[in-house]
């Protein structure tokens, strides 16, 4: 097996583009594929553009009418179909929105086929991750979902366990839906809680369906969750359920959004905390699917401060050469941000909260703290379902 990683790269991807107004703006994919190269990044890597998406594809996750009310809209925007959630202030119809948006998702395959053959050890897609999109219908920014793609696909290659774990700041709800009734994949996501953010969805108590009970975990954070509590939060969860799950391949989303920048949530997260939790999943892809690792991107609204760093952090740390986070940050890059944004970019590629401090969870258990109660509730509701001691 090859140790390579690819990373997933087509230009055209900065399409993906809803206008002006909305949050989601593709300069961050721009941003983060020139930090790459400024760092040297891109002679550790092979960069591969994998093609679109073919309709037999999509179909392996989506409803063949919501394609072809994708398709329509694509033609002509004006007509977007908002019954499928197209035309919307959160997924506005724009014209080749159906060609950007496979292609979007024929990386993320792309990226699950080479790790599935053995053509790269684990290989990044941060132009993917979008899960909100559901098997009938646009949602939260997302038109096609490349995670859900990435999992089917795995599946129908013949793997028989995926697992697939989610720190964007929001539940990643579309992953979980499509694999709802599905014991072969186990859906982790970690995010602000329901109750306070998009898309009010992912409590602990959802925990798949029948025959499948026990594939689906959700820990909801209170809003306000810093660094400690982050990282205790996942170290409290994920490593246990890996060991027991087994994965045949590791499928992460990497959401900058739980960064305290970020506009659109309220988690407290720095990049050095996004940094300690990649290095986590890069090791647990190691421990417990023999390297096999997927790596996409997700939300992240910070476009110039936050998303580039981050997502920068994970494609040095699947290269096998993880970034300092003391390391200066070229001017070259800078200049380049200036020029495209009007605003000065970042310094270094870090936060200044390097290294990051937390306990684990048998260490410091704190039955009156909210984000233990939060974590509590998750491993009650699932660990039981899978035999495991809450
Ligand atoms: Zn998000």
């Amino acid at each position: 097996m090859s140790g390579r990683t690819q990373l997933m790269w087509d230009e055209a991807v900065t399409g993906y583009d809803f206008g002006r107004e909305h949050p989601m703006d593709p300069v961050r994919l721009a941003l983060t594929r020139s930090l790459v190269s400024a760092l040297g990044l891109d002679r550790e890597v092979d960069v591969v553009a994998a093609k679109a998406a073919g309709e037999s594809t999509l179909r392996l996750v989506h409803r063949e009418d919501y394609i072809a009310a994708v398709k329509a809209a694509s033609a002509d925007p004006g007509s977007a179909d908002t019954s499928y959630g197209l035309g919307t202030v959160d997924d506005p119809a724009f014209a080749g929105m159906h060609e950007v948006s496979a292609l979007i998702a024929g990386q993320s395959v792309g990226a699950a086929e080479a790790v599935w053959r053995g053509e790269a050890l684990h290989a990044v897609n941060f132009a993917g991750g979008l899960h909100h999109a559901m098997p009938g219908g646009a949602s939260g920014f997302c038109i096609y979902n490349d995670a859900s793609l990435a999992i089917a696909r795995l599946l129908e290659l013949g793997a028989e366990r995926v697992a697939y774990v989610d720190v964007d700041v929001h539940h990643g709800d579309g992953v979980q839906a499509a694999f709802w009734e599905d014991p072969r994949v186990l859906t982790i996501s970690l995010h602000e809680h329901p109750r306070t953010l998009f898309p009010q969805t992912g409590w602990p108590e959802e925990t798949g369906a029948d025959g499948a009970e026990g594939s689906a975990v959700n820990v909801a954070l209170p809003a306000g969750t810093g660094d400690a509590g982050w990282v205790r939060a996942f170290h409290a969860v994920v490593p246990e359920l890996l060991a027991e799950f087994r994965p045949q391949v590791l499928v992460t989303q990497h959401g900058a959004d739980t960064h305290f920048e970020d506009p659109l949530a309220h988690l407290a997260v720095s990049l050095d905390a996004q940094r300690a939790v990649q290095v986590a999943c890069h090791e647990l892809a190691h421990e417990h699917a023999d390297g096999r690792w997927v790596a996409l991107g997700g939300g992240g609204y910070a476009v110039v401060e936050v998303v580039p760093r981050s997502w920068t952090h994970l494609v040095g740390i699947a290269a096998g050469r993880p970034v300092d986070p003391v390391t200066v940050i070229p001017e070259g890059w800078r200049q380049e941000v200036y020029a495209r944004t009007r605003q000065l970019g970042p310094q270094r590629m870090t936060d200044g909260r390097w290294p990051v401090e937390w306990a684990s969870w048998e260490a410091g258990y704190d039955p009156a703290d909210r984000l233990d109660q939060a974590i509590r509730s998750t491993r009650r509701a699932v660990f039981p379902l899978r035999g495991m001691l809450p």
